[in-house]
Formats: structure tokens, sequence, C-alpha cells
């Protein structure tokens, strides 16, 4: 096989202007925590219309800090979907939490319905996953949490969930930053909304996350972010910047806080990100998920996934074709001769009752069949800044390529 393009799944965008920044960053005598974690904070508050952000060190530290804000512990349960990445669960765990799993719908995300059906009086917060970078339903999540009667339901324990009086709708964004639910980007769409900026996703600082703040009165917002910033700093009421005063040095411990705080080192990379994603990065992404869905959807056998919608507008961030009619081991066949001809494709995700950790704690897929259904015949398609139209050709090639063996199977099946 000679002369084979090389086509990676996800690599991230460095370049002279990331590397001249994150420079500077290094050259300031800063590197932790400070300035440009707080403008990194502003400008995301800004773009998503937010009044405030907490950067963290990463997403998954962004749901756990919000569940233990919220103050959720042994014996209550929060729901999340079977089709996630296994971060949305494992904090609940964390948490000493059971997770309530719920099948999605077909387009990959949680089912609103069964969201409803699966709340008891010990739920105390829904995480919807935004998969592919689709958001969730939010107006109909929204609605469920505020209906008299699940309000009536509602057990609440710490004087956080007394403020809120029912369950809190905690937003799994990490794929999802600059989409868009009725014209409002995710961030600004439930309580509290989480970002991931993890070295594959749309917008990165190669490891980071943030908590977007948009609690109902009667919450102070301001006063939510000094919390939680604390709680991510081991609870101490000054942060290493402040203390840097002269005879500033005094502190306290409020509580036994964790240690989970963005540096501005990975900042000044987010900074780059954000001042050319709406322009830049989306359009780019957008043309590719186009590309892909323009091919794939003249052929019966293939589906596309749906990212536009009269309410909704994708980030693009995973591209799930589907095979129809192929079992599992078929697709995975597909994919062992896709990376023969080097390219990168990859499987977003295994459902969580399929993981170790899950099976073991009793969750069976069975319960859960568009979640398997849709993981089983599920291969994601590169998507990046420095895709070209003409790896994109070799990448729609390569899929084309399989069709003969895609009929030999459904011939068999
Ligand atoms: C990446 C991801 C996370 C976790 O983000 P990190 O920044 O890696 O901690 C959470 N949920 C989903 C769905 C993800 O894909």
């Amino acid at each position: 096989m000679n002369n084979i393009m090389l086509i990676p799944f996800s690599p991230p965008r460095i370049d002279d202007k990331i590397i001249a920044e994150v420079s500077e960053a290094l050259r300031s005598g800063w590197i932790t925590t400070g300035p440009r974690t707080k403008k990194f904070e502003q400008k995301i508050a800004q773009y998503v219309n937010v009044p405030r952000v907490v950067c963290l060190n990463s997403g998954s530290a962004g749901l756990e800090l919000a569940l233990r804000w919220y103050g959720v512990q042994e014996g209550d349960e929060v729901i999340v979907p079977a089709y996630t990445y296994c971060a949305t669960a494992n904090v609940v765990v964390h948490c000493g939490v059971k997770p309530v799993m719920v099948d999605v719908r077909e387009d990959f995300n949680i089912d609103v319905d069964q969201i409803k059906a699966a709340i008891t009086d010990k739920t105390k917060a829904i995480i919807p996953v935004d998969i592919a970078g689709y958001p969730c339903d939010y107006d109909e999540i929204n609605r469920i949490v505020n209906d008299p009667e699940m309000k009536s339901k509602f057990q609440a324990h710490t004087p956080e969930q007394k403020k809120l009086g029912r369950i809190l709708v905690l937003s799994d964004a990490a794929h999802s930053i600059g989409a868009e639910y009725k014209q409002k980007k995710t961030g600004s769409l439930c309580d509290l909304t989480v970002f991931s900026f993890h070295a594959v996703k749309n917008l990165t600082t190669a490891e980071g996350g943030a908590i977007c703040i948009a609690l109902p009165e009667p919450f102070d917002t301001d006063e939510i972010y000094s919390e939680l910033v604390t709680k991510s700093l081991h609870g101490q009421t000054k942060d290493a910047l402040a203390k840097t005063k002269p005879g500033n040095w005094r502190y306290d411990v409020v509580e036994p806080g964790y240690k989970c705080n963005m540096t501005d080192i990975l900042a000044s990379i987010g900074l780059v990100e954000l001042e050319r994603y709406e322009q830049d990065m989306l359009v780019k992404r957008k043309e590719i998920f186009d590309s892909y869905s323009s091919v794939f959807s003249q052929y019966d056998l293939f589906e596309v996934p749906e990212y536009e919608s009269e309410n909704k507008k994708s980030s693009y961030h995973v591209y799930p074709l589907r095979i129809k009619g192929i079992t599992e081991e078929q697709r995975d066949l597909l994919i062992q001769k896709i990376a023969e001809q080097g390219v990168g494709v990859n499987v977003h995700f295994i459902p969580l009752p399929m993981l170790t950790a899950y099976k073991s704690r009793g969750y069976r897929i069975e319960d859960f069949p568009v979640s398997y259904d849709l993981y089983s015949r599920e291969i994601s398609l590169p998507v990046y800044y420095d895709l070209t139209p003409e790896m994109i050709n070799i990448v729609i090639q390569t899929i084309l390529s399989l069709q003969g063996d895609i009929k030999d199977f459904l011939n068999k099946n």
C-alpha cells in the first residue's frame, strides 16, 4: 500500500498564533490561575450570554463541582443518558449517588419522555448531554422539572436545593459550545452548563472545562461564582494571585474543597481559540458536515445524522454516520478496513451499560435498545480545522469503497 495519505481522526489546531500566546503567558511571570483565566471566563460568558462562567482544569471537574455544590449525596438519584461518555456518570458515582440511566432518541440525545418516567422522590438532578454537538430539547426538560407535580415530589435537603425547590438541570455540553437552541447558545439554556476544552473537543485548552451559571432568581450569580471558585481551590478564601499582594498573606479555608482550577497557560490557548471560534472554526466544521451529508444522503446504505432543524443548530463536533442493517461485529470489520486505508475513524460512544464499571453495577444494555442500535451501526468520521477538501474526499471515497462489503453483510443478515 503505497502513497497512502494518513488522515488522523481529530488533531487540535495548533499554529503560530497559539504558540505565541502560550509563550507570552509563560514569559508574563504568572502561569497559574490569574488574569488570562479571568479574561477567558468573561469572554465565554459574553459569547454564550450568561452572567458568569467559572473555568476549571476539566469538564469532568465542572460536572462534579456542580453536583457537589448542589449537595447531592448517598440515597439520591441523578438521571443520565445511557449513551454518553463515561464522565457524565462517573462524576455521579464519585458523589456516592446512583446514576439512573435512560435511553436516547434517534438524534442520539436523551429521550425526554423517559426522563419523566425515571423521576422519583430521590431525583436531585438531570444531566442531559448534547451528543455530537446537537442540543437536547431544553424547553421540554425545563418544563418537566418546573411541572408542579414534579416539584411536589422533590425533597430538598440542602440550602441550595431548598432555594431552587426542584430538580437541577445540569447540561453536559462537552461537545456543544457554540451550538444553538431556539437562537440561544448552549450555556444559557438551563441552570448550569459544563463545557469541556479537552484536546479533541471543538474548542481546546489541551485540558480544561467551564461551568456556565444561569440559575434563576433568587440565586445571586456573583455569589455562586465565588462559591464555585473557592470550591475549586481547596476552599481557600484567597487565590495565589491575591496572596501575592504585599501584606496580603492571611487567608482562611472555609471548607475542605477540591483542586481543579484552570491555569493561565491553558487559558491563553482558549483565548485564541474562542476569538476565532464562531467565524472560523464553526464555519469550517459545518462545511465538513455538509460535504459528508451531501454525498452519503444519496445512498440507501447510509443514515446521515441530524445536525440542523427549525430550533437547533449543532456545533458540528462529531459526525456520526450510521450504516443501515449491519451488526456490531460487521461495523467493527468495516472500521478495520477503513483503518487499513489510513483513515482515522472512531465510535461515539460505547453505551455505559456495556462498560465493565457499569455492567458490574447491574446495568444491562438490553434495557437501552435505542442506545445499542445507534452504537452498533455508528462510525464517527474525521472533523477538524485542518481537514482539507482533498482529505474529505479521501474519507468519502474510503467509505464508499465499502459498499460491496456492506451489501455482502446485508445479504447474510
Ligand atoms: C469529553 C467529555 C466529558 C469530559 O470532559 P473532560 O474535559 O475530558 O473532563 C464529559 N462528557 C462528555 C460527553 C465528553 O465527551
